[in-house]
């Protein structure tokens, strides 16, 4: 489509164009039915079809077990935040939350409401630029969880395996790096993740729910009904009305998904691209630079500084990218630099064309 540019944003962000299209297509007169899918009921045959073979994409691009509860919820992961404590607390007072970037760091807090959060590790001192070994955690197996962040968008740290954490129901926060390759469900208690980075348009978030956590055993008192796993979980995530729309879209994500070749094709994609933008970073002789240590570096979002750091040369980066279509590179507003995130939306040539502009603005601001 014309005019269309490369758009590193961390989210919401660049979704294929394809999936883009197909929406457009079906836009005003979804299906023959007459109408937008904006404008059907939600408990219309066509909007229950749309959720059913979204359910089911989900359970077969993600391998879901067969006895987990796959959740679509609104509040996005933020309100995941608050509904993991709410219904996984039971009977204990406390949980621990592996921290290792700011969205880690905000899950904890919430804990905090409502029992007690520990810091099995919290990597703020360093500015959240490593994953510390396991031997290193300070794990209790009294905990009614483990919570950690599998990809820290803001600091652009990644979990590049599933922590081990024993018997201790595992608690993982995907939200951006979701449908960015394989994961272990079955090792997790609960996977929950917002889909506007990797699988749609912004307004919801997915769960993938072990049953034990699904009977609403260990579901707090003061549990607002919204939140309760149980009634989600009951009702085929319509208690309410859903984000229709935005299912929707994630309903024809998937299926794109599905078409290219579902996790492992995503995965090969990251790869290649984050791969591509690393190089140029650590081939620049200290001109780019990317705080994170290697072993814990996203796939998803790679922050950078240049010269150390300076801030006119940053400015002038970002503006004179624009110019070659590339689009949303500044860092968090909470760290400056720059970061591009490198989601599924974004194909390998936009890389490319960001590698190519990064290394003519090196040789001409050495
Ligand atoms: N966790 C992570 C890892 C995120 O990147 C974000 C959003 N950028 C959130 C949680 C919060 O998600 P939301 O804005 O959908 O509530």
């Amino acid at each position: 489509a014309d005019g269309r540019v490369y758009n590193f944003s961390a989210g919401p962000s660049a979704m294929p164009l394809e999936v883009l299209e197909e929406v457009q297509r079906e836009m005003v007169n979804y299906k023959g039915s007459g109408m937008s899918v904006m404008e059907m009921s939600h408990r219309s045959k066509e909007f229950m079809a749309i959720a059913a073979e979204a359910e089911k994409n989900l359970r077969d691009i993600f391998a879901v077990p067969s006895d987990y509860k796959v959740l679509m919820l609104q509040g996005g992961a933020t309100l995941q935040f608050s509904s993991v404590v709410l219904n996984m607390l039971g009977t204990k007072s406390k949980a621990d939350y592996l921290v290792t970037g700011q969205w880690g760091e905000k899950a904890h807090k919430e804990c905090n409401k409502y029992g007690t959060g520990q810091l099995a590790c919290n990597t703020k001192s360093s500015k959240f630029t490593t994953i510390p070994a396991k031997a290193e955690w300070k794990l209790d197996p009294e905990a009614a969880f483990v919570h950690y962040c599998a990809n820290e968008t803001v600091n652009g740290v990644e979990f590049s395996y599933t922590p081990d954490v024993g018997s201790v129901p595992l608690v993982a926060d995907m939200s951006s790096n979701f449908c960015s390759k394989p994961i272990e469900v079955g090792k997790h208690a609960y996977i929950y993740a917002g889909i506007q980075k990797n699988l749609g348009p912004a307004g919801m978030a997915v769960g993938f729910l072990r049953p034990d956590f699904a009977d609403g055993s260990k579901e707090m008192k003061i549990c607002p009904t919204y939140c309760s796993f149980k009634t989600t979980g009951d009702n085929g995530s319509m208690y309410n009305t859903p984000a229709c729309f935005t299912l929707y879209v994630m309903g024809e994500y998937l299926k794109y998904t599905k078409k290219v070749g579902g996790l492992s094709y995503w995965a090969e994609q990251s790869d290649k691209k984050s791969g591509l933008l690393y190089g140029t970073i650590d081939g620049s002789d200290g001109f780019y630079q990317c705080p994170v240590e290697k072993s814990a570096r996203s796939r998803m979002n790679v922050p950078f500084t240049i010269k150390g750091g300076d801030e006119a040369l940053e400015k002038k980066f970002l503006d004179e990218a624009k110019k070659h279509k590339l689009y949303t590179l500044a860092g968090h507003r909470s760290v400056g630099g720059c970061r591009a995130s490198l989601y599924n939306g974004m194909p390998l040539e936009g890389v490319a064309a960001l590698t190519d502009f990064m290394k003519s603005f090196m040789d001409e601001n050495r």
